[in-house]
């Protein structure tokens, strides 16, 4: 069987650790994702989601516990390491879209593949196709002050698949939105990562958009339990 693309092994996270506001968010989590797999994360405002996804992102690091990207233990890897890890591999989404304001959707999702050494006409390719695909194709040319909230977090989805990376965490990335474009932009993310056969996480406080991912695991006292 092929490496999971995502695997956590007993991961903790305290907080000012042996401080009098010591914090404890994660108590031995453990997760594995397949290439392909869509899984839901639920849990309650405060329960760890942003750290455990920080974490699994290469963004943070475990106080204990092992991260693997692709089948490569992350664990004591140099910042350098790490930073190529995450350009390559990884895609995030938040619940704002965080767009550079003075580019155009078609720039925004051409930049990361620029940093990362792709050729101009490429990029631009990739980032069109990438665009037409959720949908926003005829919008390329606009700066994300002149969309809409679902348009910008579709956009936003593109950026971050534009270097097609193995794994996409994203955090509410329909939290934003009204019921009717969070459903538009919650089907227009599954079809992007369905196509490109991502593995990824997203966190929702939507029962009903958890139910349509492949599998839901829930962050109960500092675990990952299946929900
Ligand atoms: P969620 O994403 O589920 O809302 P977070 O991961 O943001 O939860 O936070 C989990 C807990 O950890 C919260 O109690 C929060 O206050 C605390 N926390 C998060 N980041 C820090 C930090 N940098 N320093 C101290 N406490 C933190």
């Amino acid at each position: 069987m092929s490496e999971p693309v995502l695997r956590l092994e007993g991961i903790e996270k305290v907080y000012n650790a042996g401080k009098p506001n010591e914090v404890r968010v994660l108590r031995g989590a453990e997760l594995e994702i397949a290439a392909g797999e869509i899984v839901a994360l639920v849990a309650p405002s405060g329960a760890g989601k942003s750290t455990l996804l920080h974490i699994a992102g290469l963004l943070d690091t475990p106080s204990a516990g092992r991260v693997a990207i692709g089948g490569q233990d992350m664990t004591g890897r140099s910042d350098r390491k790490r930073t190529t890890v995450r350009r390559e591999d990884v895609g995030f989404v938040y619940q704002f879209h965080h767009l550079l304001p003075e580019f155009s959707a078609l720039e925004n999702v051409m930049l990361p593949q620029l940093a990362n050494g792709a050729a101009r006409g490429a990029a631009k390719a990739r980032a069109m196709g990438l665009l037409e695909h959720v949908g926003v194709g005829p919008r390329a040319a606009h700066r994300p002050a002149d969309m809409s909230g679902g348009e910008q977090q579709r956009v936003a989805f593109c950026r971050a698949l534009a270097n097609a990376p193995r794994l996409m965490l994203a955090d509410e990335p329909t939290g934003n939105l009204d019921p009717a474009t969070s459903d538009q932009v919650f089907a227009a993310l599954m079809g992007l990562a369905r196509e490109t056969g991502l593995a990824a996480v997203i966190a929702t406080h939507n029962l009903e958009l958890a139910a349509r991912m492949d599998r839901c695991v829930r962050l109960e006292d500092g675990l990952l339990v299946p929900a």
